[in-house]
Order: structure tokens, then sequence, then C-alpha cells
């Protein structure tokens, strides 16, 4: 199978020509024009290297980054227009693998991608746990007794959100704030619908108690 690399650049002529090369190279590429369908194409899937430029539409690249790394470590090199200091480190600052300044030589270019995706095999894995219950964040996976658990894309990010602020309380808005994002302010109603649905996978078919509800608060997960 192909490597996936996805591309966010708004400059279309800039973006077809890496896709050529690297469609060349035997990578398989998509596109996103603008920040925003950038970030929608980077949740909805899975990729193995994203390439980010830091001048957008819609989002910046900084923004995107940020809310990439709230659930992902897919290894991100940024394309930046300047040769400006200050965007070299706030974007390795906020979780860049590595920056590339514009125009570049595509050489230049695929070695970058071969050592950032060198980088990541090597990278242990962040592995969350409790109760029994564990969650890879980079091979996205949930288990529990070695039995794979299945979640869609918005169990997974809930869950992780909860575990990795294991032992806290968590509110019902700061959940929509991190991972629901800008689409659901005021209505809170669709985070107890989703602890429901991880109860429903998790608690009540391994029969522990992973989410406690705190009333009028929240929800936090303890260790048992
Ligand atoms: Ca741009």
């Amino acid at each position: 199978m192909s490597l996936k690399i996805l591309i966010i650049e708004d400059e279309e002529k800039i973006a077809r020509f890496i896709e050529l090369e690297l469609s060349y190279e035997g990578y398989s590429v998509t596109k996103a024009f603008d920040g925003r369908t950038g970030l929608e194409l980077a949740e909805a899937s899975e990729f193995d290297l994203i390439l980010l430029d830091v001048m957008l539409p819609q989002m910046s690249g900084m923004e995107v980054l940020r809310r990439i790394r709230r659930t992902s470590s897919v290894p991100v090199i940024m394309l930046t227009a300047r040769d400006s200091v200050i965007d070299k480190v706030s974007g390795l600052d906020s979780g860049a693998n590595d920056y590339i300044t514009k125009p570049f030589a595509i050489e230049e270019l695929l070695a970058r991608i071969r050592t950032a995706l060198r980088l990541v095999k090597a990278e242990p894995s962040e592995v969350l746990s409790a109760s029994g219950l564990l969650l890879d964040t980079s091979r996205h996976t949930v288990t529990f007794m070695d039995q794979a658990v299945e979640l869609t894309k918005r169990e997974f990010d809930l869950l992780h959100f909860l575990l990795k602020n294991k032992g806290l309380v968590v509110s019902r808005e700061t959940l929509l704030e991190n991972v629901w994002d800008y689409d659901y302010a005021g209505d809170t109603n669709v985070v107890d619908v989703y602890v429901r649905f991880l109860r429903g996978k998790i608690d009540e078919v391994f029969n522990i108690k992973l989410i406690h509800t705190v009333r009028g608060v929240g929800y936090v997960i303890k260790d048992e």
C-alpha cells in the first residue's frame, strides 16, 4: 500500500506540481486548497504525512496545525513563503515536524518527507490507560484485555480527551470545545449522547465502570 500524503496549499499550481512529483514517487496524494477543507480531510481519514502551507484562506496553517495536534501525531511539514524565523519557531512550537521555505527544490522536499516518515516510525507510541483499557494514539486503537474496541473517530477523540485528563472532572463545555471544536456551540446534549455510546461499547461490554458522571459538573475517568 502506498503512503498517503495530504497537501494543504492554496496556490493550486504549486499543489498540483507537488502532487505530480509525489505521485511519481509512489505516494498517494490528496489536495485541499483552503485551511478548513484541509482540516476536515485530515480529521476524516488517516494520512501518513501532511504538507501544510502557513498562509491559507478560511483557516491559517498554524490554526490547522493546532487542531490536528489535539488528536493526532501525524508528521506535518510546514510550507512557508517567507524565510521568517518567527514562522519556523512558532510552527515547530505548535508541533510541526519540519518546515521548508518556498520556493524549494523538489529533491529537498522529498528528502524532508522521507526523514519525517522515518522519525515517526522510530517514535514510541503514546499509550493511555485506565481500568485495564488501553488507548494507543499512534496506532489509533483501543483494547481491553487484548480485545479490540471499535470506535468512530468522534468516540475515539472523546475517550482520548477524557483519558488524557484521567482523574480530573471535565465539564461538558470543555469537552465540546476540545472534541467538537466550533460547530456545536450551546448544545451540550451531544456530549451525553456520545458518553452513552462509549459506555455501550466499553462499560457495558466489559462490565467495568470507566466513565463516571459527576452530577451537574461533567465526566471523569478514574482508574479502578
Ligand atoms: Ca498560501
